[in-house]
């Protein structure tokens, strides 16, 4: 199934699931940037989140607040047993500690899976398993590779790919030519997340069978961007724009409904 009607279908049985759900599930997002990618992100889970009737309020505060006032309102939030969920929207101004921040988020609403005691897992990962188990790719001793490392998709995805008992190997920008190519080509699974176009392209002897999951973006001049070439001969290779963006925007709502679920029951 392609991604978007996936992710269509999978909003609209929320929607019938929140319908009969007394209270509405509830998250709050809180923003201190002016950034204009941020407003894009913001509306995007506001949207989301009305479409399939879950209630999202938006705490703007400004750009100089202090750390001390920031983590007032998330402790604030973190005691409104109305509140299911709390997003706050990166980046953060300079005078605030965001390490501070990410664990000032209790646990059990930590909807973006940042914390490291919280049960939900981080949004892309998570969603690119969910999806790859819905098109039947197989996992189990199956050699996956993660193109990254950083804190909220590399590392993350390759732990989750381990769960499902993949062969996991992590590259990074340290990884010589040689070896980035040795394991390109022995991978069945490649996930890349660097914000480099095209890093993948069409000089690999990629496995016929091999699943890539493009979750880089990157804007050149004013057009969306994968970081893997578009149509590399493998047997399925998800799409920028229209491929892990929208997994990630319905693993927020999935996670928020966890959330909600574990508080109400
Ligand atoms: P990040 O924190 O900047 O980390 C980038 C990672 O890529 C680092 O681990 C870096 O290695 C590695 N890297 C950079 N250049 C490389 C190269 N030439 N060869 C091999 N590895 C290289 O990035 P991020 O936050 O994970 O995001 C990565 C991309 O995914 C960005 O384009 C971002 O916009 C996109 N993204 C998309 C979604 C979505 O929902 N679609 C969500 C999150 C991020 P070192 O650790 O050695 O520096």
């Amino acid at each position: 199934m392609i991604i978007k009607e996936y992710v269509n279908y999978k909003k609209e049985s929320l929607k019938a699931e929140i319908a009969s759900l007394n209270p509405k599930p509830h998250f709050v997002i809180i923003q201190v940037n002016e950034d204009e990618a941020s407003n894009a992100y913001v509306r995007g889970k506001i949207k989301d989140a009305t479409e399939v009737g879950i209630i999202c309020d938006l705490v703007k505060l400004p750009v100089t607040v202090s750390q001390e006032d920031l983590l007032k309102k998330i402790d604030e939030i973190n005691n409104d047993s109305n509140i299911d969920g709390l997003i706050v929207q990166m980046p953060l101004p300079r005078q605030i500690d965001e390490e501070a921040v990410k664990l000032a988020v209790d646990p059990k609403k930590d909807i973006d899976g940042f914390h490291p005691l919280t049960k939900l897992d981080p949004c892309t990962p998570k969603g690119i398993i969910n999806y790859l188990k819905n098109e039947n790719v197989a996992l189990s001793g199956k050699n996956a590779l993660v193109i990254g490392r950083s804190n909220i998709v590399g590392k993350p995805m390759a732990r989750l790919l381990l769960a499902e008992n993949c062969n996991v190997t992590t590259v990074h920008s340290k990884t010589t030519k040689e070896d980035m190519k040795f394991y390109i080509e022995h991978a069945d699974i490649i996930v890349i997340a660097i914000g480099k176009a095209g890093f993948l392209d069409h000089s690999y002897n990629y496995k016929p069978d091999a699943v890539i999951v493009d979750v880089g973006i990157n804007r050149i001049e004013g057009k969306l961007h994968g970081d893997a070439e578009r149509d590399l001969p493998v047997k399925l290779q998800t799409p920028v724009p229209g491929g892990v963006g929208l997994l990630t925007r319905l693993t927020l709502l999935t996670n928020l409904m966890e959330a909600y679920n574990a508080q109400h029951k």
